[in-house]
């Protein structure tokens, strides 16, 4: 078994405007989730700590030294936190696995993400253009996009380098100051990312990472009038409320929401692809993740054969020690989130579901000292259950059966959640009609939980308003404005000079 022998972890200290010093607000402690062993314990930031770092990131961003940089010299940045991100990707991995108990496979895939974040939009800012549109007189017409000032993101614990990333790199390359506050759970790999972004030489101030309670960091992000937008990923709940208060200062907010994607199985699916993607797209991440497809639908035709499959090898995944390189299901992130699970599974007892696998913690020495729970089925509810309506972010999914294609997308769309879907079929036509009526962020077709920088993401309905990743990410941490460049060299004649005499 792979040990993390020799880890250097973070001091403790946060990064505030460049400079690196203790916090003064709430303590955070950030646990191995494997055997519950403190990582660290750290003074996370103030309100006051924030406010400071504001002050310092208008400094910055309004400094022409980065404002008036070119695009390609803005770039160069990126790419040497690219690399930066490539020379640390085990140390950024091992740090991340400690955080948050994910496998040592998953984080390095994480970690090499992340750097090809920063890539993609170093050469997204280097090739994007700018419009000059049909003039309608004797002018040119541009319209140019300038960065925002200051900005912020808050991100969740289950993967916090891709969604620093996701976001750090288009709003830096979009030429702003950017304040980032990672989840109390997981402080410790964004302040590794602050470390090599320092390393990569950008200019003091440009950016702070703020560990710190939600409700004293994320508010005064979410509130200072200098801060001019926040993108945000978390749960459906802290959203709302979060972008009533920008409503209130009119600040534009991007929001990543929860989920409870459909997986969608048809009588004529290739079941080995079919059974693969599912087991994947709902226990990776021990189904701590935002798109788990924690709704699965069989049809009717298929659903005995398939689930006789599905329940045999849910019992017979890997659940293990995020170290261990066979390990599939790792432990989930703390004791009162697995409590929610457990909560979540009884309540499905109660309302007389079914449970075909799990439903408990694994027994067993190599257990105890971790927080682990068994991946779980659950079958005999109706889509109307509150198991299978509300987000469990945890290795847990409901199964339903279903006669045709109406009802597949019918129950399908019977859900506030919209973020994304699996469709599993040889049919292509029904597939793109299927892909086409559900509503959903990202439909993915004989495969689930792929992605690719280069694609949008982003939800529907709760689960969520704009989309990172793709060409238009940079444009979404700018402003634009238009130009009129007069050509004509003639007064407007509307003023009638010679007649005024001026
Ligand atoms: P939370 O909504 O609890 O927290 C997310 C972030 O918001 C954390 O940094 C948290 O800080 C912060 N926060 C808490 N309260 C406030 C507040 N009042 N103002 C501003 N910020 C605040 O989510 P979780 O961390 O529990 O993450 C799980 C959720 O994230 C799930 O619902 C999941 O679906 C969703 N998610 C969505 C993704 C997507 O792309 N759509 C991707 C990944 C996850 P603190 O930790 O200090 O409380």
């Amino acid at each position: 078994m792979a040990q993390m022998q020799n880890l250097e972890l973070p001091d403790g200290r946060i990064f505030l405007g460049g400079e690196w010093r203790e916090g003064r607000g709430a303590e955070i402690t950030s646990l191995y989730p494997a055997d519950r062993s403190v990582n660290r314990v750290l003074r996370g930031a103030s309100r006051e700590d924030v406010e400071e770092a504001i002050a310092r990131a208008q400094a910055a961003a309004a400094d022409p030294a980065w404002r008036n940089l070119r695009p390609h010299e803005r770039a160069a940045y990126l790419y040497r936190i690219s690399e930066g991100i490539a020379r640390n990707a085990e140390r950024i991995a091992q740090v991340q696995s400690r955080d948050t108990g994910k496998t040592l496979a998953e984080t390095r895939a994480l970690a090499a993400s992340a750097a090809g974040t920063f890539r993609y939009f170093a050469a997204v800012l280097e090739t994007e253009e700018e419009a000059m549109t049909p003039a309608r007189g004797d002018y040119l017409t541009f319209s140019v996009h300038e960065p925002i000032g200051v900005v912020a993101g808050i991100t969740p614990w289950n993967s916090p380098i891709a969604s620093d990333a996701q976001k750090l790199a288009p709003a830096l390359a979009a030429g702003n100051a950017v304040l980032m506050k990672p989840a109390s759970w997981s402080p410790l790999v964004s302040l590794v990312l602050a470390q090599i972004v320092e390393e990569a030489g950008l200019p003091r101030g440009l950016l702070s990472v703020l560990p710190g309670r939600g409700d004293e960091v994320g508010e005064t992000l979410v509130t200072h009038p200098a801060v001019g937008k926040v993108s945000f990923t978390g749960g459906t709940a802290t959203g709302r409320a979060l972008a009533e208060k920008a409503a209130r200062k009119l600040m534009p907010v991007s929001l990543e929401l929860g989920g409870k994607s459909a997986t969608i199985v048809f009588d004529d699916a290739d079941l080995d692809l079919t059974l693969a993607g599912v087991l994947f797209g709902i226990f990776s991440s021990t189904g701590q993740s935002c798109i788990a497809g924690s709704r699965l639908l069989v049809q009717r035709g298929v659903y005995d054969r398939f689930l006789e499959r599905l329940v045999a090898a849910t019992k017979a995944l890997r659940v293990g020690h995020p170290a261990d390189p066979a390990t599939q299901v790792a432990p989930m992130i703390r004791d009162p989130h697995r409590d929610s699970v457990e909560r979540y599974v009884a309540l499905a007892r109660e309302e007389g579901g079914e449970i075909l696998a799990g439903g408990r913690r694994p027994e067993g020495a190599a257990y105890e000292a971790g927080i682990y729970y068994l991946p779980t089925i659950i079958a005999g509810l109706p889509n109307s259950a509150r198991v299978c309506q509300e987000e469990i972010f945890g290795p847990v999914v409901v199964v339903q059966p279903f006669e045709d294609e109406a009802e597949a997308v019918a129950i399908a769309n019977d859900s506030e959640y919209g973020l994304a879907c699996g469709i599993w079929t040889r049919d292509q036509g029904r597939a793109w009609r299927v892909g086409r009526s559900v509503a959903a962020g990202t439909v993915w077709v004989n495969t689930y939980k792929q992605f690719s920088i280069s694609t949008p993401f982003g939800g529907v309905k709760d689960s969520g308003l704009g989309r990172e990743k793709g060409r238009q990410g940079l444009r979404a941490w700018m402003q634009q404005k238009s130009l009129y460049l007069d050509t004509s060299g003639r007064p407007h004649p509307w003023a009638r000079l010679s007649e005024l005499g001026a």
